[in-house]
């Protein structure tokens, strides 16, 4: 059975974290229900995954309500983002 719990890249399948969810939000439109993926952000917008990673943190560290929260952790959150 197809858990529908999880959000998927529209473009390839893959299972989407909350932060991809945030960083389509913030690349295309904060409406949209359409996710992608890092990978498939990367090809779409010809940005490299690593910049969009620190993007990620940059949003997090910010407090965006769009991204998982920030932890004071640096291992944990180096962790957390290259999920
Ligand atoms: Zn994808």
């Amino acid at each position: 059975m197809e858990n529908d719990a999880v959000s998927r890249c529209v473009a390839c399948g893959a299972p989407v974290t909350a932060d991809e969810i945030g960083l389509t939000k913030k690349l295309i439109n904060r409406g949209t229900t359409e996710f992608y993926c890092i990978r498939c952000l990367s090809g779409r917008f010809r940005v490299r995954e690593e910049s969009l990673r620190e993007m990620i943190i940059r949003f997090r560290k910010q407090g965006c309500t769009l991204f998982s929260p920030w932890i004071e952790d640096e291992e944990q959150n180096r962790e957390e983002a290259t999920k």
